[in-house]
Formats: C-alpha cells, sequence, structure tokens
C-alpha cells in the first residue's frame, strides 16, 4: 500500500519542515501558503503547489494546518469552507485550549473531522526520533491517521477533547518559556559581572538537571495539598528570591521577573503561609487575580 498523501496548509518554519518530512518519508504532498514563494523548494523537490485553498482540500482527505494560531486558519479555511466536508483537519498550530473546542466545533459542523495537535519540538526536531506531539479529538480518526502523522513526531494521544492537546500544550509552554526567561535574566546578570553565556552553561545546567528531582519529591505533595514546611519556609524562599532581586539590581539588570516571583510570594505570606512550603503559592495562584 502506498503511503497516504497529505495536504499542509500553512509554510512557515515549522509547515516546510512537517511537507519535507513527509516528502522524505514517500508521502505525496500538497502545499497551500498565503505567501506562495514559501512552497517554492518543497515544489523543486515533488510536492505539488495547490493554486488555491480550495485545491489544497481537495486534494487529499489528510489537511495538515500550521500556522500562527486560529485566526490565521479562519481567514484561509472561512472562505473555502463548503470544501470542508469530509476531509479530516490536523490543526498542529498553537493556540488555547477553548479556541481549539471552538475551531472543532467549528469545522465538524461543516462536515470535517478534527484533531488537536501540540507540537513539542522545534522545525529542525520534525522528522528525528526524541521529539513528539500531543494529540487530541476522537479517537477513531487519531489511530486511522496516527501511522503518517507518526512520521513528523512521536505521537501522545490525550483524549477526545479536542482542547485536551492544545491545554497538555500550552502547560509546557507556561514551563518553557517562564524556565527559559529565568536562564536569560540569570545570564543577564552573569554578563553584567563579566561571566559569558558559554562560562555559566555547565551551572545553568547543573541547576536545570537538578529540576526533576523537585518536581517528583513536590508533585504528590501538591496533589495532596501538603505544603509542609518541613524541608523549605516560604519565608526562606522570599528572602532568596529578595537576595537574587538585589543581585541583580546591584548588577544594573532589570528586576521584572523576580519581582514578579517576589509578588506571588508575598502574597502567599500574607495568606498566612510563611512556615509553609513555597508549593503553598499554588493557592495564591488559584485564586487567580488578586
Ligand atoms: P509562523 O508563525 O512562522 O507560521 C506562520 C504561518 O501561518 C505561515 O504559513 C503564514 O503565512 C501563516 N499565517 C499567519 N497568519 C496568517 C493569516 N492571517 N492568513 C493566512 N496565513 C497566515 O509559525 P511556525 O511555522 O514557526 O509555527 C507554526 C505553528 O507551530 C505555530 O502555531 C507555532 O506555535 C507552532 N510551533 C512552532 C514551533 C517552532 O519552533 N517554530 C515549535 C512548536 C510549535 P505566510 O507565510 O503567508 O506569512
Amino acid at each position: 500500500m502506498s503511503n497516504q498523501a497529505v495536504t499542509v496548509i500553512g509554510l512557515g518554519p515549522m509547515g516546510r519542515a512537517m511537507a519535507r518530512t513527509f516528502l522524505d518519508n514517500g508521502h505525496a504532498v500538497t502545499v497551500w501558503n498565503r505567501t506562495p514563494s514559501r512552497a517554492d523548494e518543497l515544489v523543486a523537490d515533488g510536492a505539488v503547489r495547490a493554486a488555491t485553498v480550495r485545491d489544497a482540500l481537495a486534494a487529499n482527505e489528510l489537511v495538515v494546518l500550521s500556522l500562527t494560531g486560529h485566526d490565521a486558519m479562519y481567514a484561509i479555511l472561512e472562505p473555502a469552507a463548503d470544501a470542508l466536508a469530509g476531509r479530516v483537519l490536523v490543526n498542529l498550530s498553537s493556540d488555547t485550549p477553548e479556541r481549539s473546542r471552538a475551531a472543532a466545533a467549528w469545522a465538524t459542523g461543516l462536515g470535517a473531522r478534527y484533531l488537536t495537535g501540540g507540537v513539542q519540538a522545534s522545525p529542525s526536531g520534525i522528522g528525528k526520533p526524541g521529539s513528539a506531539t500531543f494529540y487530541s479529538g476522537p479517537e477513531e480518526d487519531f489511530q486511522a491517521h496516527r501511522g503518517t502523522l507518526a512520521v513528523l513526531t512521536g505521537t501522545d494521544y490525550v483524549g477526545a477533547d479536542p482542547g485536551a492537546a492544545a491545554l497538555y500544550y500550552q502547560l509546557q509552554m507556561d514551563m518553557f518559556w517562564t524556565s527559559m526567561l529565568s536562564f536569560l535574566h540569570a545570564l543577564a546578570v552573569a554578563d553584567a559581572n563579566g561571566i559569558s553565556a558559554r562560562e555559566f552553561l555547565p551551572h545553568a545546567t547543573a541547576t536545570a538537571a537538578s529540576v526533576p528531582g523537585f518536581l517528583a519529591f513536590y508533585a504528590p505533595r501538591v496533589d495532596a495539598g501538603d505544603h509542609t514546611g518541613d524541608v523549605d519556609r516560604l519565608a526562606m524562599g522570599t528572602a532568596s528570591v529578595e537576595h537574587v532581586r538585589h543581585t541583580a539590581a546591584d548588577a544594573g539588570v532589570d528586576t521584572t521577573l523576580p519581582d514578579a516571583v517576589l509578588t506571588a510570594f508575598r502574597r502567599a505570606m500574607e495568606a498566612g503561609h510563611a512556615a509553609d512550603s513555597f508549593t503553598s503559592v499554588i493557592e495564591v495562584f488559584r485564586e487567580g487575580a488578586s
């Protein structure tokens, strides 16, 4: 049996990497992009350029979307909405769980099948081992196309709710961006003290390597609502972050990031958690904005 043919709509760095990977793995690929020139190299290497979105949808049952977000999807697909019936849309564009649910309802209302995907890889990781994508939506649609989608990354099915893959993706991003900004902030303080990013790298790596142990220790406690201050106390953590803040300020570095941490810590202190673990800050987060 020949490999399943695929349409890829959206040829940013990610969509191009996906279309290229499908081609490299022997799939016939039809592509469409708002800026047509982004398809040139793929077309030179065997992809078919659809003249219109309608043609792109008509070409194949399986349609992968790789766009900036759902606004782009509506901008592209609404004018061709009557061509969606019978298509399986796999939306690998990042957006919120709520907007993913709305997109799934919109597409299925037009007779399409709809899977949400959250890609945990950079474009250079597509088609390589070690990366994965969260998928959610009707399980039979996921299973029917799993083999083709697995050409791109590993597949991690997280349930029928079309918002679930977006949720898991955003949880990862919640951690990723704040972690990466903390890295950048430390680098700015290091740089102000004459230490290059490269020199600091082994120490940053050691800090990052210690994180999984903390996650494994605290996760069951958080689930149990156990914020016992036996191994750390919020008052100690607050003093520690104040030292971080002052070290940054003394170096002339912006303190927005430690200030945000201090704001959360102080709110938890004011709520009576000084002698509890720093994990009690989650109660502040759960209360929402003050
Ligand atoms: P880009 O933002 O570069 O992709 C943009 C694509 O969306 C282009 O094809 C662009 O068309 C199209 N687009 C944007 N707005 C519109 C619009 N209003 N109408 C029509 N087309 C539009 O993103 P990437 O390729 O980097 O990523 C694609 C998705 O993958 C994103 O949702 C991203 O969050 C996600 N992702 C990306 C990762 C990465 O490292 N790049 C990692 C993990 C996930 P045009 O070329 O004409 O501008």
